[in-house]
């Protein structure tokens, strides 16, 4: 489906698991710069994880940025509030019985693959394919491990939701590449979680199609996932955006920014006394690097 939206919009969808690095400020300068002076950027608080968010790092980051100089439109959407959005799409999804429920814990599923005949299939994504266990159940033995108490997660089924679309999945990137998708190879990926009924994949596309973003900007790490939210896009009749990706910044050892691996927050920089200017400009120039020459 085409975007009714003529001017670009474009977001920043951060983590709130720690400060912001030079990275992030990277990612956000190339999601503002992919909305043009006459559209739209928004920042989008990616805070499902509920063990590694924290509500302290959503307000550095809002403040952090505030200070180089960005705005956006408000308000924030955070996806923890969000939750019961993702549930109507999840509750759609089910009713076409594109999902089944999955009460595989890690255990069983290691289990599963090391019983299995079958090399186990890499998902792009660096985890193991869903062995597909659980897609068969029959209602008797859902009922009987609900009644058991069993925990469970909600997951795709990717062959089902394949066969519901009509023609072949690509991708387009903002300068006119065509890509081809292949959401298959990550197999049938987790909807809603144990510990909170939503998942990466599913927040990420729903709020991109409820907000009207145009230009999805991401980091390389994240292209692979592009399939399958192609997949999620066309399944739900939601509007197809173009795609952007920018390199990882990376420290003199060719690590990426990280965090847990001491790179040094917008925080600290600040403290050390870089005006937001130094800040931008360091950011600019490693983002220039890191993609090389033209
Ligand atoms: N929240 C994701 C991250 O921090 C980025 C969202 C996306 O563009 O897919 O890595």
């Amino acid at each position: 489906m085409k975007h009714k939206n003529i001017f670009p919009i474009t977001r920043f969808a951060p983590s709130p698991t720690g400060y912001l690095h030079l990275g992030h400020v990277a990612a956000a300068l190339f999601a503002r710069q992919k909305a043009t002076s006459e559209g739209h950027f928004l920042l989008r608080l990616e805070d499902i994880d509920l063990q590694r968010c924290r509500p302290e790092f959503c307000s550095a980051i809002e403040e952090d940025l505030q200070w180089l100089g960005f705005t956006w439109k408000k308000p924030v959407w955070k996806q923890s509030e969000r939750i019961s959005e993702y549930r109507q799409t999840l509750d759609t999804l089910s009713a076409r019985g594109l999902t089944y429920r999955c009460f595989c814990s890690r255990s069983d599923i290691a289990r599963e693959i090391a019983d299995s005949a079958h090399a186990p299939h890499q998902s792009p994504d660096g985890g193991h394919v869903y062995p597909g266990t659980c897609r068969h159940l029959s209602s008797r033995e859902i009922t009987q491990k609900l009644a058991e108490g069993r925990p469970w997660v909600t997951r795709l089924n990717m062959a089902a939701a394949l066969s519901d679309i009509t023609s072949p999945l690509t991708w387009r990137e903002d300068d006119l590449t065509i890509v081809p998708c292949l959401p298959e190879s990550f197999g049938d990926i987790v909807l809603a979680r144990r510990d909170i009924a939503a998942s990466y994949h599913l927040c990420v596309t729903h709020d991109d199609a409820k907000q009207g973003v145009t230009c999805v900007t991401r980091g390389d790490d994240l292209r692979a996932a592009t399939a399958v939210h192609r997949l999620l896009q066309t399944v739900m009749s939601w509007p197809e955006p173009t795609y952007a990706f920018h390199p990882l910044l990376r420290d003199e050892h060719g690590r990426r920014l990280a965090k847990r691996d001491g790179a040094q927050s917008i925080r600290q920089m600040r403290a050390c006394g870089l005006s937001s200017s130094d800040i931008l400009l360091q950011a600019k120039e490693a983002m220039d690097k890191a993609v090389g020459p033209s």
